[in-house]
């Protein structure tokens, strides 16, 4: 480590090249063309995809200008140009990290107090469910009980989440559940843009390991984050895209469902998608 640096700004250097080692980057490289440059014009990535581009927080906060990356909208839909984060460094690409697990992932994550969620948090909710997966839903953050027991969706959204899993024919030990931030914002606030981004590289590696077939977004802070806009929700709930080769659908958090039940036949319409898509059939309401 550069001795010249003050001890505050190697300090913060050290905690983020550990930070970025948790993440699985070993090597880093410089780009000696924007060394002094505030503004950094991300390069044209026309081989890469919005969701390849995992928003990680740059180290310092350079400020970037805004590109656009293309979505394929999957099964008929027309493709859709949505505004996304650019990728203005290698820090905020993640690739898939060779030979991880849920179990390397959460060791990585261990006791974290990468962001303020840390400081009220009870548990952290890590994820639970079928590690095979073929289904993976992908919620906000952790609420009050959730906090408390340590597990996703466990309080009145979460039963609402079963009910739903049920109606498709499947029950929630096949799918796995996780969420975008692992700690309870407080009073149940959105995460902040930083949370998120400190956060869901996480995420990306669960996703990457689990493999589903198919990736539902409970809400729009899911939705946003994986697809990388800051489109409402309901400009583009049920429609397919493309994240990283696995299809994503977004639909209504079900803690929206629970003030607004007239939503439920839009979520029904969504999710009815995701089962033929999987070959699934609705459960018989009589059992
Ligand atoms: N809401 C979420 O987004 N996630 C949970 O785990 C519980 C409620």
């Amino acid at each position: 480590m550069d001795s010249r640096l003050p001890e505050t700004s190697r300090e913060k250097l050290e905690a983020w090249l550990r930070y970025y080692d948790d993440l699985g980057f070993g090597e880093f490289f410089i780009d000696r063309r924007t060394i002094g440059k505030r503004s950094v014009k991300a390069p044209a990535a026309p081989l890469q995809t919005a969701a390849q581009a995992a928003p990680i927080a740059a180290p310092a906060a350079a400020s970037v200008e805004p590109s656009s990356a293309s979505f394929s909208a999957i099964r008929g839909a027309p493709a859709r140009i949505l505004p996304v984060v650019p990728a203005a460094s290698l820090f905020e690409v993640i690739d898939r990290v060779e030979g991880d697990t849920l179990e390397l992932v959460r060791e990585n994550l261990g006791e974290c107090t990468r962001c303020r969620l840390h400081k009220q948090r009870n548990k952290i909710v890590f994820g639970a469910g079928n590690p095979r997966a073929e289904l993976v839903f992908v919620g906000e953050g952790p609420g009050h009980d959730e906090d408390v027991q340590g597990l996703p969706f466990v309080g009145r959204a979460g039963k609402l989440l079963t009910q739903m899993i049920e109606a498709m024919g499947l029950e929630r030990e096949d799918v796995y559940i996780c969420n975008v931030v692992k700690c309870r914002p407080p009073e149940n606030r959105k995460p902040e843009d930083d949370e998120v981004a400190t956060c869901s590289p996480y995420l990306y590696r669960q996703l990457d390991v689990i493999a589903p077939k198919a990736i539902v977004c409970l809400g729009g802070v899911a939705a946003q984050t994986l697809l990388k806009t800051k489109d409402p929700i309901s400009r583009f709930r049920g429609t397919w895209f493309d994240f990283r080769n696995t299809k994503l659908l977004a639909t209504y958090h079900p803690a929206y469902l629970l003030r607004n039940p007239n939503a439920k036949g839009e979520v029904w319409k969504d999710l009815q998608k995701v089962m033929s898509f999987l070959g699934l059939k609705p459960r018989n309401p009589s059992r």
